[in-house]
């Protein structure tokens, strides 16, 4: 038997598979491209397609699929085989260059916001030769960017191979000035850890809620949930030892270096960390650490619960991007080095950093926006919504002390003595006293924990690595024009801290005090999805995007677009699961408990027996039944006119109508499961599905 080492990346035509099968000038021509963003020969292409194919073909697959990322959070692709009828009743395999570099889907059935009439139907999908194919399931994946006839972008992974464009070529200026002119190419690095819930699939088939939405619309609190926190890495049962296990294997096989897994802090809630990669090779990793998180649930009689709010009571799930910037000979750009104080290009890119959120901080927010994460985001378990970065005190203080100009005290605060003469000593990492900052600087990367966890990581970092570029550019003008580059390297510092240091928050960001502090410094909070999705289409992000090639005003407006619509059609859905689940199994089930329990006092009292706690029950029931009914009917009616024709009144209706009616719903029928007899509740409750796993 393989050991794990030796069957790790298995599935997938990495550099090692290339090295081997392609001939020395091919790999080298294809290897330039994919360090460098070269467009590929398409000669080239025909041998490593020909090469790819023999390779998926011994290792058993039979069709292959352009593998892209729409709008739809998920991944898509239709799988063509290699198969190629000679006429006289053979076959030959086929795959040619041009399979490989373009493929041809019907785009109309993607979103695409407003941009639907400006194209043709046509949409084709690009192979991104810098993110390693696959074979799954017998089919080989070739990972692609989905773009529209006349090449607007229909996905979420054009944005984000444009904005590591960007910021490789305003990253290179900036190293230059510092005397690096070794470093060809700088790459946004990405880590997400992953959360998620697992529950027996038994349980989750029984909950129309949890198979339609992907979290309960109804549950009443179980009589445990988090509070003895007991559950954060503590000891895994077996059963999810052996689900991680299978997919630690999985992920391996497919090239994924899974390497953390423990509890979370909710009951039946884990996580997963992978080792970090290239942004783009990131986000398809964690798109298939998603897929295969539910599959080997699937196979295993459970089921993998992504959803950022599966459950009321208890943490919902993110996902930490965490992200930082590194060049092609392995220098990160975040890495403060011993001695932060000296190293001023560190500080110019931290004060990037520092200007990029604060200067655009609604696009940031609007890449963690989504109907899931509403529930989320500011409930005391994932930070608030309001955009802040962690620096630590020591690293505020070095940065505050070069905009004031005054020499830093040698304190030994940075430094973390050990004193163990064998152990070295280290810069002191004060990041991972505070849990509660969206955004934090976490030693040499920062980490952006507001990431909702179903949802793809490319808007966070095309969103990062765009602002990235347009602080580096303004930054690198200054530097290459000035007469004395100390001065203004402590001017940039200076100006930074005196312009946009407000977004730098070190306290508790959980607690009520700092709401109001962010609204008197003046940073947005923004509470929802609907708001959120302003950000697309205000000024200074379209006049950002658009400046550097990321989107166009039509595709800021198409995205923003499908925001809405997105935001409509999921809390429609939700509210019409709501109101089935009520007319067809709560109410049915309360009526039946309730004409029982009647049907038994009636036999008790004829016998002579006065019972006060039947009859109290049946009045008690008997009124919830009324309320729900009538709730029921009002937020038929909230849901019946909550479409207008404008998309923007629409998703307000919804947001401020129907989701409320729907809270209230949920309120009584959580009540009324209470005192309902458990024989009688018509699907598993919070206790089975946290418990009985
Ligand atoms: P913690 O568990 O405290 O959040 P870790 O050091 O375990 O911190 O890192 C968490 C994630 O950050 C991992 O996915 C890791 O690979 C990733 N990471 C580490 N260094 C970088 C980097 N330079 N760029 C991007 N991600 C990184
Ligand atoms: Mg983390």
């Amino acid at each position: 038997m393989k050991s794990f080492a030796q069957k790790f990346g298995c599935k997938v035509f990495d550099q090692r598979v290339m090295k081997e099968r392609l001939p020395k000038e091919t790999y080298k021509s294809l290897k330039a491209s994919m360090d460098h963003g070269r467009s590929l020969d398409p000669e080239i292409a025909s041998i490593v397609a020909s090469a790819m194919k023999d390779w998926a073909v011994e290792n058993g697959a039979t069709h292959f699929t352009h593998w892209f990322q729409p709008m739809t959070g998920i991944t898509a692709g239709k799988h063509d085989s290699f198969l190629s009828p000679q006429g006289d009743g053979s076959i030959i395999l086929e795959f040619s260059g041009k399979e490989l570099i373009k493929g041809e889907p019907d785009a109309s059935s993607f979103p695409n916001g407003g941009l639907r009439n400006t194209f043709e139907a046509r949409g084709y999908t690009i192979w991104d030769c810098s993110s390693p194919a696959f074979i799954k399931e017998g089919t080989l994946y070739i990972p692609t960017a989905f773009c529209s006839y006349t090449g607007e972008a229909l996905d979420t992974k054009t944005p984000l191979l444009r904005s590591m464009e960007v910021v490789n070529t305003q990253a290179l200026r900036v190293l230059k000035l510092f005397g690096n002119h070794t470093s060809t190419r700088v790459i946004p690095t990405v880590g997400a850890e992953q959360e998620y819930f697992l529950v027996d699939r038994k349980n989750y088939e029984d909950r129309l809620d949890l198979k339609i939405c992907g979290r309960t619309l109804f549950g009443a609190k179980p009589p445990k949930g988090q509070e003895m926190d007991d559950h954060y890495c503590g000891r895994i049962r077996l059963r999810i030892a052996d689900y991680m296990r299978q997919l630690d294997d999985q992920l391996w096989q497919y090239g994924i270096n899974s390497k953390t897994k423990h509890n979370e802090v909710a009951p039946a809630q884990h996580e997963m960390a992978p080792v970090f990669d290239s942004a783009n090779v990131a986000t398809d990793h964690n798109q298939l650490t998603m897929e295969l998180m539910r599959s080997v649930a699937k196979q295993n009689g459970l089921a993998c619960l992504l959803h950022e709010k599966p459950f009321e009571h208890i943490n919902g799930s993110g996902k930490h991007n965490n992200w930082s910037l590194s060049t092609d000979d392995g220098i990160n750009l975040l890495d403060p080095g011993k001695t932060p104080y000296e190293n001023m290009q560190f500080l110019i890119f931290l004060c990037a950093v520092i200007r990029s959120i604060d200067k655009y901080p609604e696009l940031l927010r609007l890449t963690a926006a989504s109907p899931g994460n509403d529930h989320r985001l500011g409930a005391n378990e994932a930070p608030p919504a309001i955009i802040s970065i962690f620096l630590g005190e020591h690293l505020t203080a070095t940065l505050q002390h070069i905009a004031d100009g005054v020499a830093e005290e040698k304190s030994s605060n940075g430094v973390l003595n050990t004193k163990v003469t064998i152990l070295p000593n280290l810069p002191k990492d004060d990041s991972d006293r505070n849990r509660t900052s969206p955004f934090a600087f976490t030693g040499n990367k920062f980490e952006f924990r507001m990431v909702g966890s179903s949802a793809s990581i490319a808007s966070s970092n095309w969103v990062l690595n765009t602002i990235m570029a347009e602080s580096l550019e303004t930054f690198a003008d200054i530097l290459e024009s000035t007469d004395d580059f100390d001065r203004d390297v402590r001017l940039i510092v200076h100006e930074t801290m005196y312009h946009h240091g407000k977004v730098i928050f070190n306290g508790n960001g959980y607690s009520e005090k700092w709401v109001e502090e962010a609204e008197r410094r003046g940073l947005p909070n923004i509470s929802n999805s609907v708001d959120a999705a302003k950000a697309f289409i205000m000024d200074k992000s379209i006049e950002l995007f658009q400046r550097y090639g990321i989107f166009t005003p039509k595709e800021c407006e198409s995205r923003y677009e499908i925001m809405l619509e997105n935001y409509i059609k999921t809390i429609s859905i939700e509210a019409n699961t709501m109101l089935e689940m009520t007319k067809r199994q709560i109410l049915p089930a309360a009526i039946k408990y309730v004409g029982d329990i009647s049907a038994s006092y009636n036999e008790v009292t004829s016998s002579g027996v006065e019972n006060k706690a039947m009859l109290k029950l049946v009045n008690q029931l008997s009124s919830m039944i009324d309320c729900v009914h009538d709730i029921m009917e009002i937020l038929e009616q909230e849901v019946n006119a909550a479409h207008t024709n404008d998309l923007w009144q629409t998703a307000v209706n919804y947001r401020d109508k129907v989701i409320p009616q729907m809270e209230s719903l949920r309120n009584c029928v959580d009540a009324m499961e209470t005192i309902t007899s458990s024989e009688y509740w018509p699907m598993p409750t919070y206790t089975d599905l946290l418990y009985r796993v």
